[in-house]
């Protein structure tokens, strides 16, 4: 299997040591991935180079800065295979985008004699908004449970008839349990009951290719940041008859076709959806990273994420004491969660983090996740493309020492009893 070592080089940050000299070993990658050089240099030339307001002027800069940012969007188009550029939405994010929907799509569509279906696996950004809206509408929220860390198709398949739900909204791969879902199969069973969809994808996008025509849903959204790119954008995609009908979500500058002092009349797609000055540099950023990771080749990001995670995982269980919360076969993806017997997540991030290893520790905002498994907080690592199988052997080590270190001695223990 080739390995992807060479990447190390294209990421200046991931040189710098940590802790007392330690070398860095970055394994919060679910969390925000790190930028490779030509991300940082596509931003600064912007800035240095071609920097305006977009859409806006037509002098010289502005006209140069548009077409870029209108680049960036063809290149984003392509990397998840839209069947066309305006079906691409720049937002803050994938919290923004799913909020996006929700005010959009969601307020204009739901009442409060229907359901909306989410797994317990969410992230919050997939629950929270879905519940401020429920709160102002009334409709019922309904949550498809875990069975050993994974939720069959079946189960999908009776909750949709039995709840009929207007929108099925889950995650395309948690950012907890390592699992990742049949998107395409999950969505054709949700049209074919007549519901909406919407895939957050921000745990899929950065770790496998993504076709949105393949997988047919009706919203599929994602992070610049984790996908190697800037923080403050992201990607609301829509399908094109659905972002018509929808009304605006923001109102401002950018959005309008013409305004009176009686009402507005929106812009067309996908200005209508980007009141304001949108991310500019942001997206010749994400421009560049999603045209990084096309050199490199989703699939082999993938399979090499998978090693390392797989290594890791088999490592951590070899450990008595330690508990991987995912589960042993089944579709995974890079990340590994895990608890210790004797010692507190933050504990267990603080002390790897001394030498030198990034994790996160907590509940990764998915507290309804971590409550129906009986947990408050876990620690995870989460692998990408520039990882090593040394970082994967090291964290396993180190795990087995902070194990050692905080698991009482038998006199300890004599002496509780
Ligand atoms: N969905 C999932 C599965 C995530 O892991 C995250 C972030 O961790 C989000 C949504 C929210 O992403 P952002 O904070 O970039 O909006």
């Amino acid at each position: 299997m080739p390995t992807l070592n060479h990447c190390r080089d294209d990421f200046p940050i991931l040189k710098r040591s940590v802790h007392n000299g330690a070398p860095l070993a970055f394994l919060d990658n679910a969390a925000s991935t790190q930028r490779p050089r030509s991300v940082i240099q596509s931003m600064s030339e912007c800035y240095e180079n071609y920097y305006a307001n977009v859409h806006r002027g037509i002098h010289t800069l502005s006209e140069e800065s548009t077409e870029r940012y209108e680049g960036s969007r063809k290149s984003v188009a392509k990397f998840i295979n839209a069947k066309h550029d305006h079906e691409v939405i720049y937002t803050a994010g994938a919290t923004a985008a799913i909020n996006t929907v929700a005010r959009s799509w969601g307020a204009q569509n739901l009442s409060s004699t229907d359901t909306v279906l989410l797994t317990i696996a969410e992230h919050h950004a997939n629950i929270v908004p879905w519940q401020q809206l429920a709160a102002e509408i009334g409709f019922k929220i309904e949550f498809l449970p875990l069975d050993d860390f994974q939720i069959e198709t079946e189960v999908v398949q009776e909750a949709l008839a039995s709840f009929q739900p207007k929108l099925f909204a889950f995650t395309a791969a948690s950012n907890v349990l390592g699992t990742s879902v049949p998107v395409a199969q999950w969505t054709a069973l949700a049209h074919q009951q007549g519901s909406t969809v919407l895939v957050d994808a921000a745990q899929a996008a950065p770790h496998q290719p993504l076709d949105v025509q393949a997988w047919d849903a009706d919203f599929v959204v994602f992070s610049g940041h984790k996908v190697c790119g800037p923080t403050g954008i992201g990607v609301l995609h829509g399908k094109e008859r659905l972002l018509e009908e929808m009304p605006p979500f923001l109102g401002g500058g950018g959005m309008i076709n013409r305004v009176t002092t009686e009402g507005f009349k929106a812009a067309a797609l996908p200005d209508k959806f980007e009141a304001g000055t949108p991310p500019i540099a942001e997206a010749i950023g994400l421009q560049a990273a999603v045209e990084y990771l096309n050199e490199i080749g989703l699939t082999a990001i993938e399979e090499h994420e998978k090693k390392l995670a797989k290594q890791a995982e088999h490592g951590l269980r070899q450990i008595e004491g330690v508990r991987v919360i995912g589960p042993q076969s089944g579709e995974k993806t890079g990340i590994v969660s895990f608890v210790l017997s004797h010692a507190h997540a933050h504990d267990v991030a603080h002390s790897l983090s001394e030498r030198g290893i990034a994790v996160r520790a907590g509940h990764h905002c998915t507290m309804p996740l971590h409550h129906a498994l009986g947990l408050t907080a876990t620690t995870r690592a989460s692998f990408y493309l520039y990882n090593t199988t040394e970082e994967a052997e090291t964290l396993v080590q180190s795990v087995a020492d902070i194990q050692r270190k905080f698991a009482p001695t038998g006199r300890r223990r004599r002496r509780r009893r």
